[in-house]
């Protein structure tokens, strides 16, 4: 029966978030500072779209929000840098700020060190699931890109929401490429 009202509605039935308890569509708009979202959850969901929702953070350089599932950066800032109040501390020493990966704020996508994830365990609580850059991939592997972490943390967020799932997949490519010609002109010439 339920298979069946997933077809015809989508998978728009109420379940509860195994980890919060608390009832949720699988699929559903949520407000994320003042911005209308649809969100697509894990099936069977560890999170309600409102936890989910409340776990965004904003970025420590550009302000712009980071949802469950985008990647993030993780730079160091300036001693002259003011840290806005809002600003999530990856480490202490040396300094390391989450920031996103739009175009206009990082320095390249290949400076993506992680992705802002739900905990797996904690309800309302999200971490930085940290991963090698594709910077620090291709120079590790000589100039060729290893993916197979970055795209196990990818599957993860593929569950989370589509919209993130197809950013990725179009972003991944991008990432490599960029960090490609990173590390060829880093390399000294022949
Ligand atoms: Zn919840
Ligand atoms: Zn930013």
């Amino acid at each position: 029966m339920k298979a069946l009202f997933n077809k015809l509605f989508g998978r728009m039935i109420k379940t509860k978030g195994s980890l919060c308890g608390h009832e949720t569509a699988l699929r559903g708009t949520v407000e994320v500072f003042g911005k209308t979202l649809t969100l697509k959850n894990q099936d069977p969901p560890q999170h309600c779209l409102q936890c989910l929702a409340d776990m965004s953070i904003r970025c420590a350089w550009c302000r712009e929000p980071i949802l469950v599932g985008d990647p993030i950066t993780l730079y160091t800032p300036r001693p002259t840098y003011e840290i806005p109040d809002h600003a999530v501390y990856y480490s202490d020493n040396p300094v390391q700020l989450v920031g996103c990966l739009r175009w206009d704020c990082a320095d390249s996508g290949a400076s993506r060190a992680g992705f802002w994830l739900p905990s797996e365990t904690e309800a309302g609580v999200a971490v930085v699931q940290r991963v090698l850059s594709p910077l620090e991939q291709c120079m590790m592997g000589g100039g060729t890109v290893i993916v197979n972490d970055a795209s196990n943390v990818a599957e993860a967020v593929n569950n989370t929401t589509a919209f993130i799932k197809e950013y990725n997949e179009k972003m991944e490519i991008v990432w490599r490429k960029r960090a490609e010609e990173l590390v060829d002109s880093m390399l000294p010439g022949e």
